[in-house]
């Protein structure tokens, strides 16, 4: 089954774009609300890193979710669409002087902290202003994921987190600084991650280091599982709504969550990733040695997760019901992996017809460069069509 578009509506428009189906992202919102609200201590805080278009930004803080940032310009985007600096968090192994400060003169809710300089450094930086600035701690849990080496961020070799066996000296630091306040512990141990087993890893080793936190009279207010759930980019039809329900049920059954704790998650890809396609026109046909290349005019420039991870990405003729025929279907960029798929089978394609890369809403408008002096390609939400 392909995907239901407006095609009479992207007539008009420069192609590549992306377009988001709001509905769909409204009706993923509705679930996590729908979801959390059966726990009471469960707050969800959006990964900006996966989309920053402003117009989804917007319907993401009516759902009523906070931001989860990893840069001082996510923090200004996060700001400008309005998510309230009391929901906002940050990470990242590398802020800057000036990020910190930033984010320290919007008072936002926590920093989670990757390193002991970087803890002197905020310590220093907020007795300047005159001010306490919340910390986590990010901890390295050393639990792999079953996902792409490349996306694996909580292995002991990865440069991520705080190492176990250091907790209690950083949080002890902390604990003797003047201008931070220490509240809780942060983790994340990968993208697209679609085992629960992963998941259930993750709480059993938090249970263990909450469990020694405790013996030693250390109490944790909050905890961060950061993010991770994966989509299905095979089936993009089949659940455009990722299974939040089982995902939270996983946490609500193996993290044992004192009464006085509240549990924070950071999803970024299964919020925003089914809700966007990546829309082109096909520029040129041509038959090569034993193979038929589909020559788009969208390229690596615009989508880049198939030539930096392998991803995969449903491709759909949405112009054709002409009978399926085999294609590589590339880019115009100058360089061997500007590839979307090879061997895919299309309805018979023509020039003109417009082709759709499926679940592209996440990490794919952001990610979008300007090589080759391409443009960077526009993001259109299907209510703006709908009313334009
Ligand atoms: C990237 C990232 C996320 C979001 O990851 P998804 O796989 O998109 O859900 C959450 N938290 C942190 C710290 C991250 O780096």
């Amino acid at each position: 089954m392909k995907g239901t578009f407006p095609i009479d509506k992207f007539q008009s428009l420069r192609t590549p774009f992306y377009y988001y189906d709001t509905q769909l992202l409204r009706r993923t919102l509705e679930l996590i609300r729908t979801e959390t609200a059966r726990y009471g201590n469960y707050m969800v805080h959006y990964a900006v890193k996966a989309n920053a278009n402003p117009k989804l930004l917007a319907i993401i803080r009516e759902g009523g979710l906070g931001a989860d940032c990893v840069s001082g310009g996510e923090i200004r985007a996060a700001l400008q669409a309005g998510f309230p600096a009391g929901k906002i968090v940050f990470a990242g192994v590398g802020k800057a002087d000036w990020e910190i400060n930033l984010a320290l003169d919007h008072n936002i809710f926590c920093f989670n902290v990757e390193s002991i300089p970087e803890l002197e450094v905020i310590n220093r930086l907020a007795a300047a202003q005159g001010k306490k600035a919340r910390v986590a701690f990010r901890i390295n849990p050393d639990v792999g994921a079953h996902t792409h080496a490349n996306i694996t961020t909580g292995l002991a070799e990865n440069k991520f987190g705080i190492r176990m066996e250091d907790m209690e000296h950083v949080i002890h630091l902390a604990q003797d600084m003047e201008h931070v306040d220490f509240i809780g512990l942060h983790f994340h141990i990968g993208s697209q991650i679609l085992d629960m087993g992963d998941f259930v890893a993750l709480c059993n080793r938090i249970n263990e280091l909450l469990d020694r936190l405790e013996a030693g009279c250390i109490q944790v207010e909050h905890v961060n599982v950061g993010g991770g759930l994966g989509i299905d980019y095979a089936h993009p039809n089949r659940q455009s709504v990722p299974d939040f329900k089982a995902y939270f049920a996983t946490y609500a059954k193996h993290l044992k969550l004192r009464p006085y704790q509240t549990l924070h998650f950071e999803p970024g890809r299964a919020i925003v990733g089914q809700c966007g396609s990546l829309i082109s026109r096909v520029l040129y046909v041509k038959q090569g040695a034993n193979k038929k290349f589909a020559i788009l005019d969208a390229g690596m420039t615009d989508l880049i997760r198939p030539a930096l991870y392998q991803a995969y990405h449903k491709i759909e003729n949405i112009s054709s019901d002409r009978p399926m025929q085999t294609y590589d279907v590339v880019g115009p960029v100058c360089e061997s992996s500007d590839v979307f798929g090879k061997a895919v089978d299309l309805n018979g394609v023509q020039r003109d017809d417009f082709i759709a890369l499926r679940s592209a809403g996440a990490y794919g408008e952001i990610m979008a460069s300007g090589y080759n002096c391409r443009e960077l390609p526009m993001g259109y939400t299907s209510d703006e069509l709908a009313h334009g």
